[in-house]
């Protein structure tokens, strides 16, 4: 691998938004594992349907999309992993609700690396403070950091923001958490984002181009 890294230590999400259940099983019929879906509601329905049909397979969904707190408690229902923890009231929520059904709920904090306003993600200044609080929660397992760089259609305009995620993961385990997971890369910059040490990336459009 060009990256130099072992293929097992990056975990491939398949990104399922906009892609029918049909097309997911035969994504499943290929091998494929983790979905990754934007939108809790669409993923309800996809789920449910998706297991009336392959109900003994293991499946992991991932919440990759923003998460509002009115739909905190479908979203721990649903999810294994939510990459989207962006703000200490939503981290109340989510743990609440994980109570309530006795789970702990993995998630990742989405970091904003970019002065865009529109884009979702604590701040960087506030990471850390938002670290503390969240493995402060008995029902949250935080494992790492999540990004969405700005839109380039140049994985190089985007390689300092996978860097800087990493900088800051690095700079945090210094302060003693452990934040093992790093979910960066989209089909045009995946292979930047192994390189600069993803240990999730979340494919779409590379897998499901077609149809969809
Ligand atoms: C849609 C989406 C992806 C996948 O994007 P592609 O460019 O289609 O690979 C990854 N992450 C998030 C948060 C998304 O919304």
């Amino acid at each position: 691998m060009r990256a130099g890294r072992n293929p097992e230590d990056v975990k491939l999400v398949a990104v399922t938004k906009t892609v029918d259940t049909e097309r997911i099983n035969e994504a499943v019929e290929w091998g494929l594992r983790v979905f990754g879906e934007s939108r809790v509601q669409e993923a309800k329905d996809k789920i449910s349907n998706l297991k009336s049909q392959i109900s003994n397979t293991m499946i992991e969904w991932h919440l990759v999309g923003h998460l509002q707190k009115n739909k905190a408690k479908i979203a721990v229902q649903l999810f294994d992993l939510i990459h989207s923890l962006d703000s200490a009231e939503l981290a109340a929520e989510i743990n609440k609700n994980a109570e309530k059904i006795g789970k702990t709920q993995k998630v990742l904090l989405q970091v904003k690396l970019s002065k865009e306003e529109t884009k979702h993600g604590v701040a960087k200044e506030d990471l850390l403070d938002l670290v503390k609080a969240v493995s402060e929660m008995n029902n949250l397992k935080l494992e790492g950091l999540m990004t969405m760089p700005p839109f380039s259609d140049d994985p190089e305009m985007v390689r300092p923001y996978f860097r800087e995620l990493r900088k800051l993961r690095d700079n945090i385990e210094k302060s003693g958490f452990a934040l093992p997971e790093l979910s960066m890369g989209m089909t045009n910059d995946f292979e930047v984002a192994i390189e600069e040490g993803a240990t999730m990336v979340r494919i779409g459009t590379g897998i499901f181009a077609n149809g969809s």
